[in-house]
């Protein structure tokens, strides 16, 4: 039975999508690895651990702080190589997009992105990826790849209890010196401090209904409310009344949160494909006919100017009582 490796994206705490695979490989009766990369991410090994890693390959180093391709895939490559592991999991994210096909180039082998569905079990690994917007799924399976390296969207795959009790082997890596032909110059942060779009549980998005950039503060007072993430349509990001970083959809961000509210949104196909896989849609339109009544779990047709100020009002009274 093949080992499974987890990358878990060095952050402050474990993303719930690292937990969400850690979950899943621990489940497959297989032995579970993990591999993190980062600046001061050493602490995150105890909570692999208690989700399923019996070993933790560590590269820590202020060197790390900063995604460089280069380093990054040299050291995720010799520490799979290492493990001996013959899948690797990842959530999938910019970091990880770019990261995975540069590893499994190096080890002759394939990649399945995007995937919203894991098959993996003791002895094998298959996947499915929504293909043409979300309307079909493909279900990928390896054949000639070595290692088989699976990106899964967040959000799609249940996290497990930890096991407080829970301990892993840790091992300690250094980055390759000097034999990268990258080197960042400067990192320019965001200034949000909230969760983000792909990362979101709760998620309020706005379109053009909502006629300018300065009324999303409406969206903001909800998503406030009720701990969410703003998102937008694309017609309002290429307006430039809100970033293009809060764009949902086929050229924006593909989300996946337990509740997407869409105030002022027709529910292009477009837009669909980056947020129908939703648990719950709640559309909020005054066009009776407008196609992302089709999605929604719920439907209100009225003027998402009167309705979105009452449902945060009745939110703040249920909520913060
Ligand atoms: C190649 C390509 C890629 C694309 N990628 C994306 C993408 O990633 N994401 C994306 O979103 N789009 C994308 N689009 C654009 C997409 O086709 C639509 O144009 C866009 O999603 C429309 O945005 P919208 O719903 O905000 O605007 P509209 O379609 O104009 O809809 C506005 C809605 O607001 C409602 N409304 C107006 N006033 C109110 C009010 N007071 N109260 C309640 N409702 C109100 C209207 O009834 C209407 O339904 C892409 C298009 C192409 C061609």
């Amino acid at each position: 039975m093949g080992k499974v490796f987890v990358f878990i994206e060095g952050l402050q705490d474990l993303k719930k999508g690292s937990l969400e695979l850690l979950t899943a490989a621990k489940a497959s009766g297989r032995e579970v690895v993990a591999g993190l990369i980062g600046a001061n991410v050493k602490g995150l090994a105890a909570k692999a651990a208690q989700y399923g890693a019996k070993t933790v390959f560590i590269a820590d180093a202020s060197t790390l702080a900063a995604y460089n391709p280069d380093t990054f895939a040299e050291t995720l490559t010799v520490m799979i190589k290492e493990s001996g592991a013959d899948v690797v999991l990842g959530s999938s994210s910019s970091l990880t997009r770019d990261l995975f096909p540069r590893v499994a180039a190096r080890l002759d082998s394939g990649v399945a992105s995007d995937c919203t569905i894991l098959q993996l079990t003791s002895g094998d690994v298959k996947a499915r990826r929504p293909l043409y917007a979300g309307k079909c799924t493909a279900e990928v399976e390896f054949v000639g790849s070595p290692v088989k390296f699976v990106l899964m969207r967040p959000n799609q795959l249940p996290v497990g209890s930890p096991d407080s009790a829970a301990t892993a082997t840790n091992k300690d890596f250094s980055p390759p010196a000097g034999t990268g032909k990258i080197t960042n110059k400067e990192v320019v942060k965001g200034t949000s401090t909230k969760t983000d779009l792909t990362e979101a549980n709760v998620i309020v998005s706005g379109g053009r209904g909502m006629q300018n950039g300065e009324n999303f503060k409406i969206l903001e007072e909800l998503a406030n409310a009720i701990g969410a993430t703003v998102g937008a349509s694309r017609a309002v990001a290429d307006a430039g009344w809100v970033p293009h970083s809060m764009q949902v959809g086929q050229t924006g961000k593909t989300v996946a949160p337990s509740l997407y509210i869409a105030a002022g949104i027709s529910g292009a196909i477009q837009h669909l494909a980056g947020m129908s896989g939703s648990k719950v849609i709640v559309a909020i339109n005054k066009d009776a006919d407008a196609p992302i009544f089709q999605k929604a779990t719920y439907g209100l047709v009225g003027d998402l100017f009167e309705i979105v100020p009452k449902m945060t009002e009745e939110f703040k009274k249920a909520l913060h009582k």
